[in-house]
């Protein structure tokens, strides 16, 4: 039965090769559901896998901005017809992800422009397919919710939060989930606590990002699905409520946004 869900893991990283079967295990015996995200072209496959050998693993879809180039656009509509393939054959792929906007690195208008021209691809094809859409947002914030103003039927959640409170209130006044990950429960994350604390319990996700973003109590090691209970603690605390409770409305949420009926 299922008890929690990260809703954004990558257990098909090579951090897990070496242990990627019990840690599946003992996640499935204390009911930790995982969505495992897609992120660039060979991931597709191995969550494929991933995701048909273990009943409580569930899949995306996409590709990760920073893997998106002028030959990858031009690559797209290929790319496209085999994640709708995926989707069409394997009813445990729930959402197109992660995708998004990434300027963090490279902030050129050039960058921005093939970003923004793949982002648009993905978004018909989620509206098309009617799946929800897993977002990565970095240093991009303004675009992004400019871009989404355009695609109303669209719903979904923004991963690892890191804009401002009033960046949140637009997300959700479009309809959209917000997720934070590891690092808010991190020292120096107070902004960021201050943002969670705007975000209503029905309109937030638990995620760890792992292999990446270990929280606090673990940093700096490799991160798994276990981490939620610590960043739900950390949400617990902004929302004076008790961690269990952050739990299962999340679970609730994340079981809703994907369709999983589990
Ligand atoms: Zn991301």
């Amino acid at each position: 039965m299922l008890k929690a869900l990260d809703t954004h893991a990558q257990l098909d990283f090579p951090q897990f090769d070496s242990d990627r079967a019990q840690l599946i295990d003992s996640l499935s015996q204390a009911g930790v559901g995982v969505i495992n995200i897609a992120t660039d072209v060979e991931s597709l496959d191995r969550i494929d896998e991933l995701t048909r050998k273990n009943p409580l693993i569930w899949g995306t879809v996409g590709l990760h901005p920073t893997e998106v180039d002028s030959q990858t656009l031009i690559n797209l509509p290929d790319f496209l017809n085999r994640c709708k393939n995926i989707v069409e054959n394997n009813s445990k792929i729930v959402a197109v992800g992660e995708v998004g906007l990434d300027y963090h690195h490279d902030s050129s208008t050039e960058t921005a422009k093939i970003q923004q021209a793949a982002l648009r691809q993905f978004l018909t094809f989620a509206q098309e397919l009617k799946l929800p859409v897993v977002f990565h947002c970095r240093s991009a914030y303004g675009d992004l919710i400019t871009l989404l103003g355009e695609y109303v039927e669209l719903n979904g959640v923004i991963h690892c939060f890191g804009g401002t409170v009033s960046q949140a209130e637009a997300l959700l006044k479009m309809g959209y989930h917000i997720s934070f990950a590891g690092n808010i429960t991190y020292k120096s994350s107070d902004e960021l606590r201050e943002v969670a604390g705007s975000v209503p319990l029905e309109r937030l996700l638990l995620e760890t990002d792992c292999p990446f973003l270990a929280p606090q109590s673990r940093r700096g090691t490799r991160n798994d699905p276990t981490g939620i209970f610590e960043i739900a603690e950390t949400l617990a605390a902004v929302h004076n409520v008790e961690a269990d409770e952050i739990v299962a409305k999340t679970l609730a949420n994340g079981q809703k946004l994907f369709q999983i009926n589990e």
